[in-house]
């Protein structure tokens, strides 16, 4: 099973993709995290990827196509995986058909958080007095919005005609989500999730 979780910041990517990974058995992979697990370990690739991600820009494709695709080669990954950050553009969604299809397997779904903007920058806010993440501030969660709308949003688009996406309602209780994504999938037509 190879799923994508998207939505923009602070729709509760991180937490549903925990959560579906530990329920279909297979890793959750979010590059934010990789990144921010790189930083914190002043490796090559977190020194490079810093002032991106304290900027809340985006990381430049080829590191993070790179990163992504020695993830999901590594053994844990072979029997499917849930991408949570990645693709974030068109460029990365090519990319990634590329890693999957000479494996003989297929993107089997893609899921779209929906959630309303006021609410997320809410939620950032608050997660920003929380966990204290240097992205967090209104300026940068503002920025990354604005880069979400403009890199990422289109990206669904595009994985709708490939009868991909399952949308789902971002908001209510991290619970509720979870199960909101378990019968929309059980729903769904096309895709499998
Ligand atoms: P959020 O969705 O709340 O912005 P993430 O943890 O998914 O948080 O991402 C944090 C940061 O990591 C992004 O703002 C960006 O700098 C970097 N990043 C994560 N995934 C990607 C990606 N696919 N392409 C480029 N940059 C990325």
């Amino acid at each position: 099973m190879r799923i994508i979780i998207m939505g923009p910041p602070g729709a509760g990517k991180g937490t549903q993709a925990k959560h579906l990974a530990q329920h279909h058995g297979i890793p959750a992979i979010s590059t934010g995290d990789i990144f921010r697990a790189n930083v914190s370990l002043a490796t090559p690739l977190g020194l490079e990827a810093k002032r991106y991600l304290d900027a809340g820009e985006y990381v430049p494709d080829e590191i993070t196509n790179n990163m992504v695709r020695d993830r999901i080669g590594e053994p844990d990954a072979a029997g499917g995986f849930l991408l949570d950050g990645y693709p974030r553009t068109l460029a990365q969604v090519e990319e990634l058909d590329g890693m999957i299809e000479p494996t003989g397997h297929e993107l089997d779904a893609v899921i779209s958080l929906v959630v309303d903007e006021d609410e997320v920058v809410t939620r950032l806010l608050q997660r920003a007095r929380i966990e204290g993440r240097a992205d967090d501030t209104e300026d940068i969660i503002r920025r990354r919005q604005e880069i979400y709308l403009e890199q990422t949003s289109p990206l669904i688009g595009a994985y709708r005609e490939r009868g991909l996406i399952v949308e789902v309602d971002g908001l209510g209780e991290v619970d509720e989500v979870t199960k909101r994504i378990l019968s929309a999938c059980d729903s769904s037509a096309d895709a499998i999730c």
